[in-house]
């Protein structure tokens, strides 16, 4: 089994999910007392934040370089940033490192390429929604991207930073996410994409009014495959 890397604590709460995530899946895999082999190099995200607010990038980029540069020293063969924001710094990561890192958001295309949703809705941070780095690669993929208008993004954030990367899970917070997922479907959203790690402990498929696409999941568990890829020869596609 390979050994995984992950760069985490953006936010802990939903590092929590890609650890629990990974080992589910080598357990129902190879059975037993199976568990995955990893790394985890947890950030300290005030900082991260602080970067991200001021716009200094590369410098998030540089400490989270940092963290790469450790989790290859320590062993891993290939490594995951557990945050779609943070993918903003995907290039500047991946060059400081020989091993490779999987982006989220091509796990997340696959995704929605395997359920033929071409049409697909985005949450996320301001960042992941306004920014290029991550509509891009979903255009690139040919999926067309519908996210919320201006009002909408601004709660979408609000809650991520405020509620949900402190662990505070608000029924009014769920209600006015459902409300949004339902005007992006009736835009013609085949899908939504949570596009935030945190997003899932909000937003569950049973209350979605639309196919869930949750990167934490899709990630983690493309992670596990992919570190038991020879172990599994010839059972997953
Ligand atoms: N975990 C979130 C994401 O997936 C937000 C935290 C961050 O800014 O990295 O984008």
């Amino acid at each position: 089994m390979k050994t995984i890397g992950l760069i985490g604590g953006m936010s802990w709460e939903s590092t929590i999910e890609y650890y629990r995530v990974i080992n589910e899946t080598v357990k129902e895999c190879l059975g037993g007392l199976h568990s995955a082999k990893c790394v985890l190099y947890s950030v300290d995200f005030e900082e991260i934040e602080h970067c991200q607010a001021m716009g200094e990038w590369e410098k998030s980029g540089e400490i989270l370089a940092g963290a790469a540069r450790s989790l290859c020293q320590a062993g891993a063969d290939f490594f995951l940033i557990c945050t779609n924001t943070m993918h903003k710094v995907y290039r500047q990561v991946q060059a400081a490192v020989p091993i490779p890192l999987l982006h989220i958001a091509e796990v997340t295309a696959d995704s929605l390429a395997e359920q033929n949703v071409t049409k697909v809705a985005l949450l996320g941070t301001r960042y992941t929604m306004e920014h290029d780095f991550y509509k891009q690669r979903l255009q690139d993929r040919g999926l067309t991207v519908l996210i919320p208008g201006q009002k909408d993004r601004k709660l979408v954030n609000r809650v991520i930073y405020d509620e949900l990367c402190l662990g505070v899970i608000r029924e009014e917070s769920r209600r006015e996410y459902l409300r949004i997922i339902t005007q992006l479907a009736e835009q013609g959203a085949q899908g939504v994409i949570l596009g935030c790690t945190e997003i899932g402990l909000l937003v569950k498929e049973a209350d979605s009014p639309l196919p869930v696409f949750d990167t934490t999941l899709l990630h983690a568990r493309r992670a596990a495959l992919e570190a038991m890829k020879e172990d599994l020869k010839g059972e997953i596609k």
